[in-house]
């Protein structure tokens, strides 16, 4: 039965909940203090709820995952701002990579990765991130 969130008093009570059990359209919350400027701040330092997707590891839910080629990127963070799993790692504005722990396979990187050919790409879960590297595919022409 769906849990109204105002009737929980302690946060750790939420972790607990299932999917099925919450209202649908609650918001869940992200820190258990304010933050500001979050993006400045590192992700080892901010002051995770248990309810945030940091918390939870979903990495065994993949049967494809998203593949980073460093060579092509252009650090436009559009995958660091649209993963809904923050599977992303950026450092002062510059991607890193994909933190496998958290990532859940959704493919939403790839589709909003902008440069040609893409600089993340999906690949079967057990294909070798550098085989998948020698794979890449070339820069697709435009028709004139
Ligand atoms: S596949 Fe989905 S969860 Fe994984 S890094 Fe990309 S957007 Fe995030
Ligand atoms: S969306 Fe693509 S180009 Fe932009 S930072 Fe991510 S991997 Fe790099």
């Amino acid at each position: 039965m769906a849990r109204d969130l105002k009737e929980i008093k302690d946060i750790n009570e939420i972790k607990d909940l299932g999917w099925d059990e919450l209202i649908p359209g609650a918001a869940l919350f992200s820190f258990t203090e304010p933050v500001e400027d979050v993006a400045e701040v590192p992700m080892e330092e901010r002051p995770y709820a248990p309810t945030n997707s940091h918390e939870w590891q979903v990495g065994d839910w993949r049967v494809e995952k998203p593949v980073y080629n460093r060579d092509l990127c252009i650090d436009c963070q559009f995958c660091w701002v649209f993963c809904p799993d923050m599977s992303i790692l950026s450092r002062d504005k510059k991607m890193i990579g994909v933190i496998y722990e958290h990532c859940k396979g959704c493919g939403i990187c790839v589709e909003v990765c902008p440069t040609n050919p893409k600089s993340l790409l999906m690949f079967p879960e057990h294909m070798d991130n550098d085989e998948a590297l020698s794979m890449w595919p070339k820069k697709e022409e435009k028709d004139k």
